[in-house]
């Protein structure tokens, strides 16, 4: 079943999607180039599905979930398949690393940890498929009341393209591992290997027509995924503007939906902090994956009596990253395309001639293809926090550091954008690390640390703009069911 390079078309390695556990093409026959991100050179294709691929994917998930063999299984054989899952991505973990890298330009040890977090995924939610139950409610004389956990149905996941594998397989964990079947339309920019999980996922004993992935462009194939009618709920993680049009497109057939929408994650560092320790910390937050990262830590913020020092240390720490081909597996690769490329640059310029001063730069590999989409990053110093590279999400390599007064302030700051996905605080007070954790608006706060690193058991997810929905850990098997509640009159 290994389809995702095996048929050459003009030489250009031809993927398929797959729908009802068949390999198909669009009907339309058109494709889509893959591009490899670290020299911009064509390596593949994938299918340009239009409104009738969609819809044959949703009634293949439709007919699955209504009357087939997935419709009759347990929780316990859900489970099973998940967890069978994750062995065959474990076998196939050096393809997935590969193909996964090659796909998106992230360095080779990020493409290995982004297979170990996948394998994690499918095991977690294995076990956990059968440890979800309802609950009995103390009612009436003369009535029993219970709930029961069902799925509801079809999900979309429309997923992006900064960690396909892993956002892939947080939404499909936790959507089979609760009984409903998944129509997946990852991004046009990174499907490779959200097609060989649904090939894996066949072998694994999902029934066909349980795990369909369609590929395209959002404005078509998503476009026509979030607004059909078959479609039962939506889970998305993007940006904020395209979460707003899916929102919209869903709202038509008032389907519920879960929406990771991206953040402008704070790191705060009190003056007294083991600084050391929090160094690499604040640096890998936000080259991690380029900075394509939705939990990306893309401000610090510094204490006064410490400023000069934190600020002097991260900019020599920043002069020295230096990003190259994924295959050298240097301190970052390079960005996704090149209107990411386009789009970061123009941010960081705007900064720049908004009065931003740049204390550090990295560097580009001198061996790095010019035509790959490389970006140096780049550390900004005392930004106002009214610039628009303070307030909006860069998703690139660029971090913007900011002095606070004291712990009020830094709260102030941390809360002062329209996000709220993420944070660090960084001191050894006890009871300010409390305090804080409890103010800073984020869907997880990290006292002493960042980053989940995979972090499966964690829930996550955001307020305000940073979206709606928590997806990780048990809480989104609860997003990816609905409670039923029976009511028996037996006098
Ligand atoms: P980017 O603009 O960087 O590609 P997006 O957040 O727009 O980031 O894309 C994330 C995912 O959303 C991708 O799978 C993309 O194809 C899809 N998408 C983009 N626009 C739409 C849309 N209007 N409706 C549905 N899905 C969309």
């Amino acid at each position: 079943m290994n389809t995702h390079l095996s048929t050459a078309e003009g030489g250009v390695a031809a993927a398929m999607q797959l729908i009802g556990g068949a390999s198909v093409e669009a009907r339309a026959g058109r494709r889509i180039e893959v591009v490899c991100p670290s020299d911009g050179l064509p390596f593949a294709s994938i299918p340009r599905s239009g409104d009738e691929d969609v819809d044959a994917a949703v009634r293949a998930a439709r007919q699955a979930f209504d009357t087939g063999p997935w419709s009759r299984m347990t929780a316990a054989e859900r489970g099973r398949c998940l967890t069978r899952l994750g062995l065959l991505v474990e076998r196939h973990a050096d393809e997935l690393a590969a193909l996964e890298s090659r796909d998106t330009g992230k360095p080779a040890r990020q493409g290995r940890a982004d297979v170990a977090a996948t394998m994690r995924y499918y095991e977690f939610y294995g076990g956990a498929a059968d440890k979800i139950h309802g609950d009995t409610i103390p009612f009436l004389d003369g009535y029993t009341a219970l709930t029961l956990r069902e799925p509801h149905g079809v999900v979309a996941g429309i997923i992006p393209w900064n960690y396909p594998l892993q956002i892939l397989s947080r939404v499909a964990g936790a959507a089979l591992a609760m009984g409903n079947t998944l129509v997946v339309k990852p991004a046009e920019d990174a499907s490779l290997t959200a097609i060989r999980i649904a090939e894996l996922a066949l072998e694994a004993g999902f029934p066909p027509g349980v795990f369909n992935v369609i590929t395209g462009y959002g404005r078509e194939a998503g476009a026509a995924l979030s607004a059909h009618p078959g479609v039962d709920y939506v889970t998305f993680t993007g940006s904020p503007l395209t979460g707003t049009a899916i929102q919209q497109a869903a709202a038509v057939n008032n389907r519920g939906v879960t929406m990771e929408l991206g953040g402008k994650s704070p790191q705060i560092v009190f003056a007294d902090a083991d600084i050391e320790a929090a160094l690499p910390v604040l640096v890998n937050a936000i080259t991690q994956n380029g900075g394509q990262t939705c939990s990306a830590g893309s401000r610090v913020l510094v204490e006064r009596p410490v400023y000069e020092k934190v600020a002097a240390a991260l900019a020599a720490r920043f002069s020295k990253l230096v990003a190259g081909p994924h295959d050298a597996d240097l301190d970052l690769g390079p960005l996704i395309s090149a209107k990411q490329k386009e789009r970061v640059a123009g941010m960081v310029a705007a900064a720049e001639e908004a009065g931003a001063a740049v204390l550090a730069r990295g560097s580009i590999h001198p061996d790095a293809p010019a035509s790959g989409y490389y970006f140096a990053p780049v550390l900004f110093g005392s930004v106002d926090p009214g610039m628009a590279v303070a307030q909006q999400e860069v998703f690139g390599p660029v971090l913007a550091l900011f002095p606070f007064d004291d712990e009020a302030d830094a709260v102030r700051l941390a809360n002062g954008t329209e996000f709220g996905l993420v944070a660090g605080v960084w001191t050894k007070d006890g009871a300010r690390q409390h305090r804080v954790a409890k103010k800073v608006r984020a869907g997880q706060v990290f006292v002493n640390g960042y980053g989940a690193g995979g972090g499966i058991e964690l829930p996550f997810g955001g307020f305000r703009k940073s979206g709606h929905g928590r997806e990780k850990g048990f809480e989104a098997l609860y997003d990816m069911s609905a409670t039923k509640t029976v009511v028996f009159n037996h006098g």
